[in-house]
């Protein structure tokens, strides 16, 4: 079958001559969560842009086996999913409803679905009673969920979030990690744009190194250990991760490196015993 996502030798220079992108080439399966990790400016919004054809580039994006230009645009649209960082760039109507009930209705969905679909995403990113309320006066965390649900509502295949998790309060925080990890369980294809990388051992399987190119890609306990690499690119380790490589390269038995407090936990207790 073919992948969710790929892409071919993709390369992209801004009108002012930056060039953002330099052969990027990678493929991600279907239904696997993929978290893209790299220094500011390493390309990754531009990258993210690209997957549903909002900038023309050199090289190739292929969403489900179909190519990403110009005739396909509605097909691939329709699929992929993308949730802006800034949340203002993706609420224009005057009430909550309108917003997330617009990309349904652009699809040509039926009136009952346009409701379903709309209801049930303002539903799972918990702002049902806010539905009448007027974008613009929500507060940033609720903007953000706000920009999920209008995408949420149009049920992509492939799910595009860049930086879902940034400048929300823990509970918020807690909340969209929650309904990535429900997403994911339910068989979506997400790529992340993601800061914090505590958070993306709970929310994907592969993890990918940009850097302008890709640096790496893979399993996410194989990749987020690599001290060298990551520090190379000013990233960090999990701090639990990065504590228990420590132990290790002191010399103590660790075994598989913990990533979550359970692990970590049972981890400590192995140790006591010895
Ligand atoms: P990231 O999301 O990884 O922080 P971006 O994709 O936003 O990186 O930016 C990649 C590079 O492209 C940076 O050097 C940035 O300054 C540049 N860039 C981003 N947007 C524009 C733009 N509209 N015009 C010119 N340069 C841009
Ligand atoms: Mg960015």
């Amino acid at each position: 079958m073919n992948p969710a996502i790929e892409v071919t030798n993709l390369s992209y220079r801004y009108p002012d001559g930056t060039l953002a992108l330099d052969g990027v080439e990678f493929s991600i399966e279907r239904g696997s969560s993929v978290a893209l990790l790299g220094p500011n400016g390493a390309g990754k919004s531009t990258l993210l842009l690209h997957l549903n054809g909002l900038l023309g580039a050199e090289g190739s994006v292929q969403i489900l086996g179909k190519k990403v230009e110009e005739a396909n645009l509605p097909w691939v649209r329709k699929r992929v999913g993308l949730v802006f960082q800034d949340p203002e760039d993706q609420l224009f109507m005057p009430s909550l409803w309108e917003d997330v009930a617009f990309g349904p209705r652009n699809l040509g969905l039926s009136k009952r679905e346009v409701e379903e679909n709309t209801s049930w995403a303002l539903k799972v990113v918990g702002l049902a009673e806010m539905a009448e309320k007027c974008p613009h006066n929500l507060s940033f965390g609720q903007k953000k969920r706000a920009a999920l649900a209008s995408v949420l509502s149009m049920k992509p295949e492939v799910l595009v979030l860049d930086e879902p998790t940034s400048n929300l309060d823990p509970r918020s925080k807690e909340e969209v990690i929650s309904l990535i990890c429900d997403l994911k369980r339910k068989g979506t294809t997400i790529l992340t744009a993601i800061h914090d990388v505590n958070i993306v051992p709970r929310i994907a399987d592969q993890v990918l190194l940009l850097d302008r190119k890709v640096v790496e890609l893979g399993p996410t306990r194989e990749v987020l250990v690599k001290r060298g690499l990551l520090k190379g690119l000013g990233l960090d380790l999990p701090t639990i991760a990065d504590l228990f490589c420590t132990l290790k390269d002191d010399g103590y038995e660790i075994g598989d490196i913990p990533f979550t407090s359970d692990e970590a936990l049972a981890a400590l207790a192995r140790l006591i015993e010895k």
